[in-house]
């Protein structure tokens, strides 16, 4: 299965992850696994990005998730037309909040064309919005870029979006790819905002100790069920369970035993489970404790009803998510890709077999 999936085809996903990737993995979706009894919430999470031979609806990706005890998620923006995106289905849809941002590897890119600025005013007015409950994904990117005016970019756009979710009382979900260090230093030179989520948390122990002694919040992606993942195990240990918050980044990082293939919310019961094991606790003591912290970070899913008319997948043209927008936005990522090669949004350390 190596043929590259025309992207028109994939309407109306705003991404591809086959397209960015044209990788061999198994594209079909695995299996449900057996419901938890104890719901939990996927905190980070890409909706808008297809994958798979067959890409799921976003409302077909929540119905398997609801089916197996995952309440809720948090939909990620990575751009600005993800971020508009991720909003929209925010304000319809009870089962969705939204994180909006410009992603570390999108800024260097915005810096060079003049246009960072005016996107990051496009993220402060989303921040506004409804059932928008976090600046994310923000933060550094040294895998992705070298040092210099990318890094720079980075750097500036990470303390812009550290101020807007300041400035809204917003969480903030942090991407942290090779950078640790700065990521930190940055957060104590400017202040972190009062919740803090490193976003599919990539450190040891050493930095779990620095997320405990601030109060900031690590979210275990699936890479924690990986066998070569012993470092994120560790770290894991050393977290103070109320600062533990579990999430897919689907369709990337699918948990263990279906690595490689496409992720959806609904497998986070295997990366739970790989952590009660680990932790020797019982999962729904865990599941609790995971849905209770993951409350105190964004709110309640119903806190803020759900008002706004439409489906922004098949809605009118004003509707961000209308299926003539997003199969050119789709198009469009097909050509960036093929420019710059994988986007590759998901953070380290590299697992071989991954991408
Ligand atoms: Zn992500």
């Amino acid at each position: 299965m190596t043929e590259q999936l025309d992207p028109a085809a994939l309407d109306p996903h705003v991404r591809a992850r086959a397209i960015m990737e044209g990788t061999t993995r198994d594209l079909s979706y695995p299996p449900s696994p057996e419901a938890l009894t104890v719901p939990v919430y996927d905190n980070h999470t890409h909706l808008e990005i297809a994958d798979g031979e067959n890409p799921l609806h976003y409302r077909e990706h929540l119905d398997r998730a609801s089916a197996v005890g995952v309440r809720g998620v948090v939909q990620v923006g990575t751009d600005v037309l993800t971020s508009r995106w991720s909003a929209a289905v925010a304000a319809r849809e009870p089962r969705v909040l939204a994180a909006v941002a410009l992603h570390p590897n999108e800024a260097p890119e915005l810096a060079e064309s003049g246009e960072l600025d005016a996107a990051l005013a496009v993220i402060d007015e989303l921040a506004a919005q409804p059932r928008v409950v976090a600046i994310g994904e923000t933060g550094l990117d040294y895998f992705r870029t070298e040092p210099g005016r990318g890094r720079d970019a980075q750097l500036a756009a990470f303390e812009a979006h550290i101020a807007i979710a300041k400035k809204h009382g917003l969480a903030l979900q942090i991407h942290d790819r090779d950078a640790h260090d700065d990521i930190v230093a940055t957060l104590l030179r400017v202040g972190a905002p009062e919740r803090t989520v490193f976003h599919c948390f990539s450190g040891d122990a050493e930095l779990a100790r620095v997320l405990a002694e601030n109060g900031w919040y690590a979210s275990f992606a699936g890479t924690v069920t990986f066998k070569n993942a012993a470092n994120l195990r560790e770290a894991l240990e050393v977290m103070p369970r109320q600062l533990v918050l579990v999430e897919t980044d689907a369709p990337f990082l699918t948990p263990h035993p279906f690595r490689g293939r496409p992720n959806g919310p609904y497998l986070m019961p295997h990366t739970v489970r790989a952590m009660a094991d680990h932790l020797g606790t019982d999962v729904p003591t865990l599941c609790a404790l995971i849905a209770s912290n993951t409350e105190q970070v964004y709110g309640t899913w119903d806190a803020q009803q759900v008002t706004a008319p439409g489906d922004p997948w098949a809605g009118p043209d004003e509707v961000p998510g209308s299926p003539s927008e997003l199969a050119a936005a789709a198009q469009a990522a097909a050509v960036d890709a093929a420019d710059a090669g994988s986007p590759d949004h998901h953070p380290g350390p590299d697992y071989p077999g991954e991408r």
